[in-house]
This record gives C-alpha cells, structure tokens and sequence, in this order.
C-alpha cells in the first residue's frame, strides 16, 4: 500500500482479511487462514456464532443507543451473568483500557489512598492511568510525566511483597501476564500477594481483559488459582468482538461510585449488551470443561516442542500459548512463514510466538495447526 490517510501506529502485515467464519479467516486475495488469534483473544466463539448474530442482529431492528439516562435491562442481564452469586457489582465500559482506568479511579476514591502498585512486564492499556499502570518502557515513551504514585515491582517475585504497604490503595495484576510474554503467575505467590493485600488494606484488582471469558478453561483465570480479588476487569472476549469493557467490583465499593461519579456515552449500549448476553449464556461449565479438556490435548503435543533447537520453553494455561523462540529467530519471521502456510497467529514481548485460537476450534484443526508451526520451527 502507497497511499494512506491513517496515522502509522500499527505495523500492518501486507493482505486484507475481509471475511471470516467459524475459525476461517479470508482474505482480499482469496486466502484461507485457520485462525490462531480470535482477533486478539477477542472472538472467542469464533466467527458469526449463530447465537450472537442472531442476538445482535434481532438488537439491530429495534435500537443501537440510547444513553444511560434510563433503565437498560440488557446491562442487568450481562451483569447478573458476570456477577452469579457473589456479592459484586459491574461498570460498563468500551475497552480493556477503559475499565482499568475505571478500577484505578474508583480504587483511589473508596480507599482515599493514591499509590498504586503494578508489576514488571505488565499491560493494562495505553490511556494515561492504564499506561501508568503499564509496566513496559517502550509503551510509556515519550509521554511523560505520567499519572503519579504508581510504582512497579518484579512479577513472581517474594521480594516484591514487601512493596504491598498499608499507603497502597491497589495492587494491579494479571494471573497470566499476556502481552508481556505469557508469563504465568506462580499460584503461591499470587496467594501471598492476596494475603498481603488484605492485611494491608490494599485492594486486589485483577486485570482479566485477555484471560478472562473461558481463554484458560475457567470463566475467568483467577477462578483456576482459587483468588479472591476486590475487582476484577474484563473486555476482549466478553461481546466477542463489539467494543465492550467490564469492571466488576465487591458489592462493599458501591458508595465510592455513586451518580455522577464516572460515566460513559457509549457504554453498555443494546447492540454490545445483546452480544455480550449472548457470549455469557454459551460460557457454560460445560462449554468450559470442553476448553478444558481440549486443551489437555493442546498440551500433550506442545510438550514436544521443548526438543526444538528454535524454541526455548512454551508458557501457558488452556488455550492461552506463549511459545518463547531463540533470540536468532525473529517472532515476525515465524508468523510471517505461518502466513504462508495459511495460519494466523500473534507476538508478544520476549520474541514470544503467542496462540490465542478461537476457544470453539475442534480438537482437530488445534492439532493441525500446531503441527504447522512444529514444521515450520523445525526447519
Ligand atoms: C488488551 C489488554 C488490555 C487493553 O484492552 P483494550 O481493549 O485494547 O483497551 C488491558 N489489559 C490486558 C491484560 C490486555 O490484554
């Protein structure tokens, strides 16, 4: 392409997908691609899921937008579904980014505290709380100063417990870091964080916005190391593709978060609201134990990926994969061959080969696409 009218921030690869189903992706020169990113972990039930496009379709005929100046029953069901039986509350919002700049807010404003704690390698979103939180150089460049009192500690490090201090308001994480490397959290030490937290005063905010909505087998990840976070936000998969965030709060931060006190002109709208209804309904336990069981399969063949002279370790949980390259191996070239072989897949920090297959792939087409990429690293 010679010609553009958009600005530069994206290094876009040189083909156009124009239409997709299921898990086929295709492009403007006809190319099929078994899909290995759901978007980026967005659509999880892959493409046109009849259930969600018959929601948002039947959404279509009879409004996109109002405003939330008025009851919205369709907010009510998305949150009764998020929340199940717990004492917790929900705050519509449009991204990732954009609910954790709500739980940075309103962890301020219940505990009347500013410093925030968040950790090496982490990503939250690129608006000024979400990027303060962010614990990647490269992203924060050229922007300061930045939000202030937000300070960074060593992910999976006992060291860093001694930064969580009765003067924290929050301590911000993600239990599987995403695009900082697929960098799981050890399941000891997230619970020695949590103590911490709560012998400090300190609220827990989890930050599920890519491993949340079934991507590790659970509705969302911490569920799987039995945590218990104060508030927790989610995006990404949640309307399977229409712009939607989620913060979900304990029903005891109600009174920091009263009329008038944060709001949004397009949040939670119908049309998003009717996907998300839809997306919720089919995260079943069953659907989840299926995850859960194919992605023991995954695991079984990515165990011989270790014996690869381009691979240094594979890093994961469900059907959430970081496949670490060698340093001599750029990540670009590899998804670039996968091109070519007709599979899509991501990158992330650390020349990490990252896997974020829709979670509705069969058994099959996760076992042929990753013998692709075992061909593919093996030359
Ligand atoms: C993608 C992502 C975000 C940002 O979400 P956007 O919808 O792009 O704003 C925040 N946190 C995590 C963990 C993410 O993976």
């Amino acid at each position: 392409m010679t010609m553009t009218h958009v600005f530069p921030t994206y290094a876009r690869f040189p083909f156009e997908p124009i239409k997709a189903n299921g898990v086929i992706v295709t492009d403007n020169h006809g190319q099929d691609y078994l899909d290995f990113t759901s978007g980026i972990g967005v659509c999880n039930f892959g493409y046109q899921n009849p259930a969600i496009q018959n929601a948002v379709s039947v959404q279509l005929t009879k409004m996109w937008h109002i405003s939330n100046l008025y009851e919205n029953h369709l907010q009510e069901s998305v949150a009764a579904l998020l929340v199940g039986d717990e004492e917790k509350l929900v705050y519509f919002a449009n991204s990732g980014t954009e609910a954790n700049e709500t739980a940075l807010k309103l962890a301020r404003k219940a505990t009347g505290k500013t410093k925030i704690l968040s950790f090496n390698h982490s990503f939250h979103g690129r608006t000024y709380g979400a990027m303060s939180m962010t614990g990647n150089a490269h992203i924060q460049e050229g922007y300061a100063p930045l939000v202030p009192d937000i300070t960074f500690a060593d992910y999976n490090d006992d060291a860093s417990l001694n930064a969580i201090t009765p003067d924290l308001a929050a301590v911000i994480l993600e239990v599987i870091q995403g695009e900082g490397g697929v960098i799981v959290g050890d399941l000891d030490w997230l619970h020695a964080v949590q103590d911490k937290c709560q012998a400090t005063d300190t609220l827990l905010i989890i930050d599920e916005v890519q491993t949340g909505i079934g991507r590790t087998g659970y509705r969302f990840a911490y569920e799987g190391f039995g945590l218990d976070p104060d508030i927790v936000t989610s995006a990404k998969g949640l309307a399977n593709g229409l712009p939607v965030g989620a913060m979900i709060g304990k029903a005891s931060l109600a009174p920091a978060f009263g009329p008038g006190s944060h709001g949004s002109t397009f949040a939670g709208n119908p049309l998003t609201m009717s996907a998300a209804e839809a997306v919720l309904t089919q995260l079943t336990p069953a659907f989840l134990d299926d995850v859960q069981a194919k992605a023991t399969v995954v695991w079984q063949t990515l165990d011989k990926f270790d014996a690869l002279k381009t691979v240094k370790s594979v890093s994961g949980k469900g059907l959430m994969i970081g496949i670490h390259l060698a340093d001599d191996l750029p990540v670009n070239d590899v998804i670039k061959a996968l091109h070519h072989e007709g599979l899509l897949t991501l990158s992330a920090v650390g020349n990490t080969l990252r896997l974020l297959p829709p979670l509705v792939m069969s058994e099959d087409d996760l076992t042929s696409g990753l013998n692709t990429i075992y061909q593919v690293l093996s030359k």
